[in-house]
């Protein structure tokens, strides 16, 4: 087994003794020999200068030539490898570096640096891409202004373009080359450096900011896609609106770019003024995209728009600071979707998210701080802790803070550090200054991993007309952190009276209450409410004000009283939720004993109520319909966990959920007409989630008439929503007639690459014995190729990931397929790879013949030769 070499560690910083005031750039592209020819203005930073030694790193790069201040430097004055070039006495004074590399854009299947994408040069340099093209200092704290000057054969790549201002462009004269050169006048890090390079069809529009500067709009893509590019392009405007609206921020530059490749290894990438994007979070159209796509597409338009202020113009001190630009800017991303579509609908979606992504991460071996203190490969460190439970510390800050303080907090920010490359202390002491708060104790949060668990227990005193609540906190341990310290925690309340409605009370003692928000400090508080008068059900944790698992003694009547009267729509979901899940853990049990599972008449009636009252919005309806997952009870079970047992139950109790609704499902259903022509707003979207919703609960019964009324919803849809849902139905329930719908659905779209995304998604993730065969069958598809990331985890990371019974199976034929797939990719793309083996990342919980199974096939990995480093990372880390 390889070792892995020395980690980074955040306590072992030190700001760079040289540092870089511009960078020209040339590119002289080629698909197989791209010149580039890097001249950078380099000046001593700090004393350790004197000592003349500098290094640029590099990763696979030719040197070509060199030259210091304009004159070729000997080799007796440098040393060069492909990850390393050190000069060995570089001088003490302001200097010019002119370093030539030779680049193959084709031939680089790790999509990171520059590189060909259906004959586009395109380049993705976070987190350490820029390295690939040149030698540098390839951290983030060195910032410097960049021009860039293009030049390429005009019929290969008629469209040049950079980061910043364009400032000239023409033909070169005796060739039929043309070029084209940009300018960004905001000093930036490497990592945001971008060319892109092609032949593309664009739509064009334009901004008028709040200071009414016009900026010119652009969305590049494959010529004949543009109209599926309005919708981004309108998603743009609406977050450049809602940026000054809410935040005050204005854009910078003459123009903004954004660039849909369809070879892409993240989801979209901020570069300064030149956004690339993978093109599934582009475009979209009603024939090709589902509403979930459409909230994707305005969801990541926005948020890598938002990271022109959050990540760009204040950027990270260096990469243990990821969340500050991160969960910053994902917080802002879910507060503008909040604030275009429905709040309450929205915070359950990015709960379920939070908690189907990020809780099995800090409950397992991957667990690790918002903050990290240490780390191998930064590429593994995208993470959900790092972007969701990011996102959740700001929201609690500002619970914490009241919202006008945390907006003179964020402007604090703003006004200090624009321009900065700035740290987590830099950004809470921004807050305090500004508000006056300390954040001592919040700040645990950037450095204790793990979820915590709130215990709470009410008693109500009808004589002394009091209720006293205790709240207990505990950490679990997580790797590296044994002993934890209690955190400053928002809990979001109400007392719920007899009537319905929040009750009053005359005062409160035992802690710090302010309006309804509990500021949980203490290992363990008793709260004590005077005045109080009826018994309250406790409605805690309102809207999710903090990302915990919360204990709650709290009886079935009460939970269903909630789900009727609870005036935070958050919690009535969750309140049904939690009814569900007890059933659901309940009925695993049965299943396991061998007794058949029943639903309890409680949850019935939830549910029921909620389908019935049509003064709530579809949207919210249809999400308290849809029963915990497979994986949330699995992850609920915490130990021992059986998915086959899991999957038994869950599909018994949606049987006896849908016979138990009886005819009001079909009544619901018929009412809600599928034969509108397709609006992508939200009010359209919840009608079709309630109706596709209701479709699917219909075929747990898998009688004649429900199946006749799914095949009859996939073949009348008009748009791609109801499609998918009526084929994501009968594939989810292993119906045999899915086999001609799947058909059906690969011939209509045969030459459209995202769509057959779905596809393959669907066969990957059907819960039936044969769906391993048909993965592997699918791999020597026509619709299918190993070199693109989006099939790769559609086919592939679909099946592990989101099939918990055929991935899991006993035999470990599911393992063992991915540790095969996994040791080819790795050889071509590392970070894909990594990322596809963190569904090995709750191993330990499983029952002990399967997690004996998994852990062979993860021994087997780590054991192979030549391991890529991002691999080699997650796979020590998931056995350790
Ligand atoms: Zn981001």
């Amino acid at each position: 087994m390889k070792t892995e070499a020395a980690p980074f560690r955040l306590e072992d910083y030190r700001a760079p003794a040289f540092t870089i005031d511009t960078v020209g750039l040339d590119f002289q592209l080629a698909p197989s020999a791209t010149r580039v020819v890097a001249t950078i203005a380099l000046r001593p930073n700090t004393d350790e200068a004197r000592n003349g030694r500098l290094e640029l790193v590099g990763d696979e790069i030719v040197l070509k030539g060199l030259k210091l201040d304009g004159a070729t430097l000997p080799e007796s004055r440098y040393t060069a490898t492909p990850t390393l070039l050190t000069l060995h006495d570089a001088p003490n004074r302001p200097f010019t570096l002119e370093i030539e590399t030779l680049v193959d854009p084709a031939a680089n299947t790790k999509l990171m640096g520059l590189y060909r994408t259906s004959g586009t040069y395109c380049t993705q340099c976070e987190a350490e891409g820029f390295r690939r093209i040149t030698y540098f200092l390839d951290r983030p704290d060195v910032l410097a202004v960049y021009t860039t000057r293009i030049e390429a054969e005009k019929s290969d790549a008629p469209i040049l373009l950079a980061n910043g201002n364009p400032v000239e462009s023409g033909d070169v004269p005796g060739t039929d080359r043309h070029f084209a050169v940009w300018h960004d006048p905001f000093p930036k890090p490497s990592y945001l450096f971008a060319m892109v390079a092609g032949d593309l069809g664009v739509i064009t529009d334009s901004f008028t900011t709040s200071s009414g500067r016009e900026v010119e709009l652009r969305i590049y893509c494959e010529h004949g896609k543009e109209a599926r590019c309005t919708y981004a392009m309108d998603a743009l405007k609406r977050s450049m609106k809602w940026d000054e609206d809410v935040f005050g921020l204005e854009y910078d530059l003459d123009i903004f770019i954004i660039v849909a490749v369809s070879d892409f290894n993240m989801g979209a990438m901020e570069n300064k003024g030149l956004n690339v994007f993978n093109d599934k979070y582009v475009l979209a159209d009603p024939d090709t995209a589902t509403d979930a796509d459409y909230a994707n597409v305005e969801g990541v338009i926005a948020h890598e728009y938002f990271h022109n202020w959050t990540g760009n113009r204040i950027t990270c001190r260096d990469w243990f600071q990821l969340c500050l630009k991160e969960g910053l800017t994902v917080f802002r991303d879910q507060e503008f979707s909040s604030d275009m579509r429905s709040r309450a609908v929205k915070r359950i979606a990015d709960v379920r998210t939070l908690q189907a992504r990020q809780f099995p991460e800090d409950g397992g071996p991957l667990a690790h701080p918002v903050r990290p203190e240490i780390y191998h490969e930064i590429s593994n460190f995208y993470t959900p802790t790092v972007y969701e439970k990011g996102a959740e510390v700001v929201r609690m800050l500002k619970s914490i803070l009241g919202p006008d303080d945390f907006r003179n907090g964020m402007d604090l920010y703003v006004e200090r550090h624009d321009g900065d490359a700035a740290t987590i202390e830099d950004f809470l002491a921004s807050f305090a200054d500004a508000t006056g708060a300390d954040l001592t104790q919040f700040k645990l949060w950037y450095s204790q991993a793990g979820t915590p668990q709130i215990i709470a227990r009410g008693a109500y005193d009808e004589a002394d007309r009091t209720y006293r609540l205790t709240l207990s906190q505990s950490i679990p341990a997580t790797p590296g952190q044994s002993d934890k310290q209690p955190m400053h925690m928002p809990i979001r309340f109400g007392l719920i009276g007899p009537n319905g409605e929040d009750m009053e009370f005359a005062s409160v003692s035992g802690g710090r209450v302010e309006g309804d928000i509990i500021h949980l400090t203490e290992a363990s508080q008793t709260l004590v409410f005077e005045g109080v008068g009826g018994r309250p059900v406790p409605s805690l944790l309102r809207g999710f004000s903090a990302p915990v698992r919360l204990a709650i003694d709290i009886s079935a009547a009460d939970l269903l009283f909630q789900v009727r009267t609870d005036a935070d729509p958050f919690n009535r979901w969750q309140a049904a939720q939690t009814l569900a899940m007890r059933n659901l853990v309940a009925s695993t049990t049965e299943q396991i004993a061998g007794r058949p599972a029943k639903a309890e008449p409680a949850l019935i009636d939830a549910l029921g109520s909620v389908l019935d009252d049509e003064t709530l919005e579809p949207a919210f309806r249809a999400q308290v319909l849809q029963l915990p997952s497979e994986a949330d009870i699995a992850r609920e079970l915490g130990q021992n966990v059986d998915p086959d047992a899991i999957a038994a139950a869950r599909r018994e109790l949606r049987l006896a959920i849908s016979t138990g609704l009886g005819n009001r499902i079909e009544r619901h259903y018929g009412s809600l007409s599928g034969a509108e022509s397709f609006r992508p707003d939200a009010a359209s979207a919840g009608k079709r989630a309630l109706r596709n919703t209701l479709l699917d609960l219909l075929l747990a019964r898998r009688s004649p008439e429900a199946i006749a009324a799914a095949l009859a919803h996939f073949e009348t849809a008009n748009n791609m929503t109801d499609r998918l849902a009526a084929l994501s139905a009968i594939t989810q329930a292993a119906l045999p007639e899915r086999r001609a719908v799947l058909d059906a659905f690969h011939k209509r779209y045969q030459d459209d690459a995202l769509v057959l995304d779905k596809w393959l998604t669907l066969e990957a993730t059907v819960p039936a014995s044969d769906t391993l065969d048909r993965v592997k069958a699918l791999l020597k598809h026509p619709s299918y190729s190993p070199n693109n990331p989006n099939r790769v985890r559609a086919l592939v990371g679909s099946f592990a990931s989101a099939n918990q019974t055929q991935f899991n199976r006993v035999d470990g034929a599911g393992y063992d397929f991915l540790a095969d797939f996994a040791l080819e990719l790795d050889k071509r793309n590392p970070q894909t790879t990594a990322r596809l083996l963190v569904s090995f990342r709750s191993w330990r919980a499983l029952e002990p013949v399967r997690r004996a199974r998994a852990e062979a096939a993860l021994r087997r990995i780590a054991a192979a030769p030549d391991l890529s480093p991002d691999t080699l990372d997650i796979v020590t880390r998931t056995l350790a």
